[in-house]
């Protein structure tokens, strides 16, 4: 074969390695998927080969929490400063994208603070039962990629939780653009005093399940009023993943 001829074939391979990967990249992003029926949790690793992980990966979230191990770890340290805040419905849940600048520091690993997320009823169990929704606090190592979400279960309770009044009184009903909270968000104070937690390692409990998660679980749940509960699952009535075999991933909790 000449050069030409050569250096001709390996430019449209590369070109169709090219238009490949955008139409398959194009293909993921457009994949519906959600919590009932054929785009349910259940069918997720079939709707699209990127999200193969949900059906066949080894540790997957949320998790039942029982029978953790006790030990001595080392505490979480929140760095969460008063934020200006964008509310989104995103169509699986609504989400607060909060302005760079809070993170956590864990095992010596600091991961910043992205958003924050809501599931009803809760994805993670403590013996086997839910909690009436819990939020995800979503952090990321810059330098590996690594996440970090420190979740928390919500209760319900006598009174509305004040700390996160703005963010359940700005929830967008319809799915569309972010809308920017009228006020800077109080970070420290949407999470509980008490911060002893349960950890584990596992993945996104959303498409694609990627298995890159330190689940960092609070065991001091916060309440919230039944209408602050209502004011969510009356625009998402169930988005909670069923949980996940632990398999023979470490469950610890953090004996303080
Ligand atoms: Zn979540």
């Amino acid at each position: 074969m000449k050069n030409r001829t050569c250096l001709a074939l390996l430019a449209i391979a590369l070109m169709n390695i090219a238009l490949f990967g955008a139409w398959y990249g194009a293909l993921a992003a457009d994949v519906h998927w959600g919590y009932d029926g054929d785009e349910g949790p259940a069918f997720w690793a079939a709707l699209s080969p990127e999200y193969s992980l949900c059906a066949d990966g080894s540790a997957q979230s949320p998790v039942d929490i029982r029978d953790a191990s006790a030990l001595d770890l080392v505490d979480i340290e929140f760095h969460y400063s008063d934020t200006p805040g964008t509310v989104v419905n995103n169509g699986h849940t609504i989400q607060v994208d909060v302005a760079a600048g809070s993170h956590i520091v864990y095992n010596g690993i600091t991961y910043d603070l992205l958003q924050f997320h809501f599931h009803a009823p809760s994805e993670h169990t403590i013996d086997g039962e839910a909690a009436p929704m819990e939020v995800h606090f979503v952090h990321r190592d810059s330098n590996s990629g690594a996440l970090a979400v420190v979740g928390i279960l919500l209760a319900e309770g006598e009174a509305a939780n004040e700390a996160y009044a703005a963010v359940f009184a700005a929830m967008p009903a319809e799915a569309g653009e972010p809308r920017a909270l009228a006020a800077p968000l109080a970070l420290d104070a949407l999470l509980p005093h008490t911060r002893a937690f349960y950890t584990y390692q596992g993945s996104l409990t959303t498409p694609p399940c990627s298995e890159i998660v330190r689940w960092l679980l609070l065991d001091t749940p916060l309440e919230l009023s039944a209408e602050q509960i209502a004011a969510f699952t009356d625009i998402f009535a169930g988005n909670a993943r069923p949980v996940q075999p632990l398999g023979k991933r470490d469950l610890l909790r953090d004996s303080q």
